[in-house]
């Protein structure tokens, strides 16, 4: 989620204000109450306490040296007690029958006692009164800080309380204008947003409504973008968590925090509903590795609240998830999250869109190509994109220009993609060399071939991704299909690297240990996944881990299989290696020429390679994607 761009609203939350204001009322209670009862014992304690009758008997001996009279009761001083040190003084108290004080005060006057204070019945009431008024404000507001506090964002995290990040906007803002793409997604959703304006429509015929659906995809594919659209096109409040808010280490706080957001939601519905990285929660129960109590309540919770709202209210609650495989069936099942919307990377024509959507409020100089950023980006997802039109902004302020060019564009890209250009690593010469030959080792075979993508780039300066340099192909259109042959291209083309080393220095250096293991890896897809060795013929003894996270295959076949299958891997990537030293070899003029070209321009464009193949012999080019990186430091 993009945390920035939105502005989050506290819930009305009203479950909670109650609860604190309940908590510091008696809280002040007992306090006043603790405070006056000290109070009154420390007070007694410097009086002694006679009766009405030993006062009488003392005024009548004429003992009294000091009377001081309060609404209900007197103090006084008798004489043998005044003539004590003024620290041992000790007065005595008594209560006061009403009526009694005019008497006495002017009986006392004549006798030439000192009366200190005849203190009236109201006064003393409305001083009381309003101290006590004081006295519980003061705490009260006292005490509800300290409430908050606990039930709050408070160190101490609202145990049992309500804190989990539940954010609410009354409008999000965001229509399907903004999410570039997945028309697909968009169009699974209409009907959601159909049912949100207008519930009644539904509900008269007698459907049911989809209480949920599950956008499945990799992270920054714009799920929580999707979901907020949503929102915005229904024009209802989106409320949303993270699953991993749920996920809580006292038992039981993730399912009272679930029942609240329900009971949240059930007050504004018609809204949506999103929890963001619903594994976190609705991880398969059935795991191997034991279970968790505090998840597993958690997640009883929510599908009973799932169950228990009514539909026709308008709830909808959307999940996200980049990792549908391992979530619990109970979940998935009709009526809960039964719709699945796969919220894809985007293509070409979706990169460009995205690109589009986040240059809409950026001035853009002339020369800006977006097709060409798109074109270059395979495999990004919208994230990166904004990621990167913000960071080609961010430079082209740097460079105090009034609008972003082409080249901010491409900058940040590589910036995005590889890492800042890192200036500081200095190679010896030779390092220089090996490295310059090795990218055009790659660039060339790319170049010669014609199942190979165009070449649009090669540099040997270092980038702080660890890579010395690299080789950027661009694909001249999106595809979706790749042939055997096109794959045995590209990895001719990521061992080329390797093959220029061995030709030209004889040596072999650690800056192919990346081209090699993709090598590898792409190697062992042809064997074990798409059926394209001839050893193994149609077979995929491999299976797909993690679809939506780029997860590994594993095997899943006998032990021959697998020692077979690492035979054949071996086999083409020996191959490839073999085939391209030879191309290499035969160019050899060419490789020479183009690397002494690269060492002292450190980056050249593919047109200027091609140029030079162009002028050696006439060539053709043509296509696989991504740049190949090299001599990664590790
Ligand atoms: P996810 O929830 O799938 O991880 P987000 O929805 O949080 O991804 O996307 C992050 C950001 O990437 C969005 O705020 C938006 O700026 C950008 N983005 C992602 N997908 C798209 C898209 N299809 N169109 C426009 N912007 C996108
Ligand atoms: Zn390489």
């Amino acid at each position: 989620m993009d945390n920035n761009q939105q502005k989050k609203n506290q819930p009305p939350n009203d479950e909670k204000r109650p609860k604190g204001i309940w908590f510091a009322l008696i809280a002040t209670v007992a306090v006043i109450l603790i405070v006056s009862s000290l109070f009154s014992a420390i007070k007694g304690s410097q009086f002694k306490n006679t009766t009405y009758s030993d006062f009488l008997a003392a005024m009548k001996a004429d003992n009294l040296a000091e009377v001081e009279f309060q609404y209900d009761r007197v103090l006084y001083l008798t004489k043998e007690a005044a003539a004590l040190p003024p620290s041992q003084q000790k007065a005595c108290t008594t209560g006061l029958p009403a009526g009694d004080v005019m008497r006495l005060a002017e009986e006392l006057d004549t006798m030439g006692v000192t009366v200190n204070q005849v203190v009236t019945e109201d006064n003393s009431m409305i001083i009381m009164i309003l101290y006590y008024v004081i006295m519980f404000a003061l705490l009260f507001v006292f005490m509800r800080s300290i409430a908050k506090r606990f039930s709050g964002d408070g160190a101490m995290g609202g145990i049992g309380g309500n804190k989990a990040k539940v954010y609410m906007e009354k409008q999000t803002g965001v229509t399907f204008r903004d999410v570039a793409g997945q028309d697909e997604a968009k169009e699974s959703l209409q009907e959601i947003i159909d049912f949100l304006h207008n519930p009644k429509k539904y509900t008269e015929i007698g459907a049911k409504l989809p209480k949920g659906a599950l956008l499945v995809g990799s992270p920054g594919t714009g799920k929580t973008l999707l979901a907020k659209a949503v929102a915005g096109e229904a024009d209802v409040p989106f409320f949303s968590i993270s699953g991993s808010d749920f996920v809580e280490m006292f038992v039981g706080v993730g399912a009272s925090r679930v029942r609240s957001l329900f009971q949240q939601a059930a007050k504004v519905a018609p809204c949506i509903v999103f929890i963001d990285e619903i594994d976190a929660v609705g991880r398969s129960r059935d795991t191997k590795f034991g279970s968790n109590t505090e998840q597993e309540q958690t997640l009883n919770q929510l599908l009973g609240e799932i169950d228990g709202f009514d539909s026709s209210k308008g709830i909808v609650c959307l999940a996200a998830t980049n990792r549908p495989e391992i979530l619990d069936k109970a979940l998935l099942r009709p009526g809960r999250f039964d719709r699945r919307i796969i919220v894809d990377r985007p293509n070409l024509q979706g990169r460009l869109d995205t690109l589009k959507v986040h240059t809409r409020k950026i001035r853009l100089s002339e020369d800006v190509d977006l097709k060409k950023i798109a074109q270059a980006t395979a495999g990004a997802v919208g994230a990166d994109l904004a990621n990167l039109v913000n960071e080609a902004a961010l430079r082209a302020v740097r460079k105090g220009r009034k609008a972003v060019t082409q080249e901010d564009l491409l900058v940040s890209f590589e910036t995005v993609i590889a890492g800042t250009e890192k200036k500081n690593t200095v190679l010896t010469d030779t390092e220089k060399r090996l490295v310059a030959y090795h990218e055009v080792g790659h660039a060339l075979i790319a170049a010669l071939e014609k199942d190979a993508q165009p070449v649009s780039k090669i540099t040997i300066v270092p980038h702080t991704s660890g890579a010395l340099g690299y080789t950027m192909q661009m694909p001249e259109e999106e595809k979706y299909l790749q042939t055997a042959q096109e794959l045995m291209t590209e990895l001719r083309t990521l061992v080329g690297g390797r093959a220029a080393e061995q030709i030209v220095f004889g040596v072999q250096t650690t800056g192919a240990a990346n081209d090699i293991q993709r090598a590898t890896s792409l190697a062992r897809n042809m064997v074990t996944l798409y059926g394209m060795s001839d050893a193994l013929g149609l077979m995929a003894p491999a299976s797909v881990g993690h679809e939506y996270l780029e997860g590994q295959a594993y095997l899943e076949c006998s032990q021959e299989t697998s020692a077979l299958v690492d035979k054949e891997v071996g086999r083409l990537l020996g191959k490839c290696y073999e085939e391209a030293k030879a191309v290499l070899t035969a160019n050899r003029a060419l490789l020479d020429e183009i690397s002494q070209y690269l060492l002292l321009k450190e980056t050249i464009t593919g047109d200027e390679l091609m140029a030079y193949i162009h002028a050696d012999k006439a060539s053709n080019t043509d296509a696989p994607s991504a740049e190949t990186e090299d001599f990664a430091e590790e």
